[in-house]
């Protein structure tokens, strides 16, 4: 996790009322010309028709580029082999940080993007006030600041990197956990670290109502395998999207068979500890440890595991994950923490960083793809951004070119079950059940979970 150097990002001034009205009158003036004039979208000259965009994949990274496609002017379909739950964005923490993803230099702008776009769409409700969650907006209820700590062993503390939120700062040596429980449980030592808020998404509710708000500006979704991205619906689409993540793994020989793509497995706990509100991430040599608040749980972190693929939750780093996290967090956080369940997903991870670009021939029948996948530990935090970025680069296409003839294509359709899997829950079984059980009578055995009473106030939800 470490954090490149760089100036300070410039603030983020509050809408007033008024300006949120005015702006959504403007929006709204768009959106009927749009719909009655049928015409073609801003910025796009060409055609009489809106340019016809085909999404690949409805994980985060596909569900947002397809909603900021509509809001461009292109009709959208969306087509995925896999149902929600079985996908890594449906686990995922949900927690706005760039972490496991390459090449700051291009992931910076698009955590930064990202952040000012969760910010700006809480700041859009009237009734917004910090804290708070904007319940005017489908899924805005999914999205809310939290205050965060994150801590290192750095050996020098680096300066504040320019993606950072604008109340990034350095914790003062009082902020810092205290260091006996952790080096002697695990010898490391925690050096330093940042506190800031930063949006937290609660991924299923948010996935939900990402798909409603593309079905209720028209969009359509198919659930269908693709073997090759031309093949991807509808035929006439004049750019193909392919935010297909791990789908683009050569071990599974379609789509784009990317030699740079491998997962990163990670592993999380469930747990019911209410008075967990705040984000605690400990990223040190050999010992990861973090906590993230939901609304129905506490999500306990992690594991990342390089080219791994088992999905199953494994029992012995669940119990792993526990007691780093009783050991890390403050004391008495995990006592009598109700174990809900346990899941595990692969990250899209890539060498060099994921993939935002055009490929204009991808298989020389002529069909444009433009690619946006293998964002490792950083989908959530890079979605809006890497969106944004995606619609900038389709615009060209339908601008340079005549629009597309449909080219129908049905004889190469592969509707084989060999669906890539990406995330896998386990809630309610019987193994989860005895799972479950044994985590909790071995952390309250001892180990190395200190069990007192909290001893400090614990902190409110702003
Ligand atoms: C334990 C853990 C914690 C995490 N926490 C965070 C966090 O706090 N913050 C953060 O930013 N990120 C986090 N991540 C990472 C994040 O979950 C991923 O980066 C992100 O979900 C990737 O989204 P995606 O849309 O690219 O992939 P996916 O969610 O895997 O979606 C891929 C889509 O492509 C479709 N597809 C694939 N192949 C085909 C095919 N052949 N035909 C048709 N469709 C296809 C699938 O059906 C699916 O719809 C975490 C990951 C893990 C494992």
């Amino acid at each position: 996790m470490a954090m490149p150097s760089s100036a300070l990002v410039s603030g983020i001034l509050p809408l007033s009322h008024r300006r949120v009205c005015a702006r959504r009158r403007r929006q709204r003036v768009v959106v009927a010309s749009w719909s009655s004039a049928g015409a073609t979208p801003p910025g796009v000259p060409t055609g009489t028709r809106k340019p016809v965009a085909s999404v690949v994949g409805a994980g985060i990274v596909g569900l947002t580029t397809a909603l900021r496609l509509q809001e461009a002017g292109f009709d959208v379909t969306v087509t995925h082999a896999e149902d929600e739950h079985d996908l890594v964005s449906h686990g995922s923490g949900g927690f706005w940080f760039p972490y496991l993803v390459e090449n700051m230099d291009r992931v910076g702008p698009w955590a930064k993007a990202t952040y000012d776009a969760f910010l700006s769409e809480m700041r859009a409700s009237p009734f917004y006030k910090p804290g708070s969650v904007n319940k005017d907006v489908p899924g805005g209820e999914c999205v809310r600041m939290r205050d965060v700590l994150v801590f290192d062993d750095l050996p020098r503390r680096p300066p504040v990197p320019n993606w950072a939120p604008p109340d990034m700062r350095k914790l003062g040596t009082d902020e810092l956990p205290p260091l006996d429980d952790l080096f002697d449980a695990y010898g490391v030592h925690i050096s330093g670290g940042w506190g800031f808020r930063a949006p937290v998404v609660e991924m299923p509710g948010y996935l939900r109502a990402l798909r409603q708000r593309v079905a209720d500006g028209g969009g359509k979704f198919e659930k269908r395998q693709l073997t090759s991205l031309t093949d991807a619906a509808p035929h006439n689409a004049d750019v193909v999207v392919n935010c297909a993540g791990l789908g683009n793994h050569e071990r599974h020989g379609r789509l784009a068979r990317d030699p740079a793509l491998y997962p990163i497995r990670g592993q999380v706990v469930k747990v019911k500890a209410p008075h967990v509100q705040q984000v605690f991430v400990a990223d040190l040599d050999g010992f990861t440890s973090y906590a993230i608040p939901r609304g129905d749980c506490v999500i306990i972190g992690g594991t990342h595991d390089d080219d791994e693929w088992d999905i199953m939750p494994d029992r012995d780093e669940a119990e792993a994950i526990m007691k780093r996290a009783a050991a890390f967090l403050p004391r008495g956080y995990m006592d009598n923490a109700e174990i809900l369940g346990h899941w595990s997903g692969l990250r899209p991870a890539r060498r060099g960083g994921a993939r935002l670009e055009l490929d204009d021939e991808p298989d020389g029948k002529g069909r444009r793809v433009v690619h946006c996948y293998g964002h490792g530990g950083a989908g959530v935090t890079c979605s809006w951004g890497c969106a944004d970025e995606v619609v900038n680069i389709c615009r060209e296409c339908v601008k340079d070119t005549p629009m597309a003839v449909a080219r129908p294509r049905v004889d190469d359709r592969d509707q084989s079950n060999n669906a890539v899997r990406t995330g896998a829950d386990v809630r309610s079984s019987k193994s989860a059940q005895i799972l479950k059980d044994w985590i909790l009578k071995s952390v309250k055995k001892g180990g190395v979970a200190p069990t007192p009473k909290p001893q400090e106030p614990l902190p409110q939800e702003r």
